[in-house]
């Protein structure tokens, strides 16, 4: 299936763009839920967690690399990252993204 974020990584769709490489896309949400909120996105279509492979593992680890980079490019000393998995966490887009929120104070445990 064909989502939103299949569109931006097309060029289909345009993005605020934070970063872009071979693996993956990052770029600032649409309704950003603090002073920063930025998804980053592989290039390949892996709809969820639930879908991950093996074959992944460096894929994943790459995402989480480039979250910290750009945590800390976005001068970020703390932040949470998330991955809403399946439609009762709130997954809204069914193509894997991390979200990289701070820049305030966050409360534990989410909703
Ligand atoms: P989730 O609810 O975890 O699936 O997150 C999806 C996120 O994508 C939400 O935070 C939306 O605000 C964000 N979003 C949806 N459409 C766009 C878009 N066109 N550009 C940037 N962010 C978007």
């Amino acid at each position: 299936m064909t989502t939103i974020f299949d569109k931006i990584l097309s060029g289909e769709m345009p993005c605020d763009e934070v970063f872009s490489d071979n693996k993956c896309l990052a770029f600032k949400d649409i309704t950003p839920q603090a002073p920063t909120h930025i998804l980053i996105i592989p290039r390949k279509p892996i709809p969820s967690l639930q879908d991950i492979k093996k074959e992944d593992q460096e894929l994943l680890g790459h995402l989480l690399l480039k979250g910290t980079e750009i945590a800390n490019d976005a001068g970020l000393e703390s932040w949470r990252t998330i991955i809403n998995t399946g439609e009762e966490a709130g997954q809204t887009v069914f193509h894997l993204h991390i979200h990289i929120i701070g820049g305030r104070k966050l409360s534990w445990p989410p909703g």
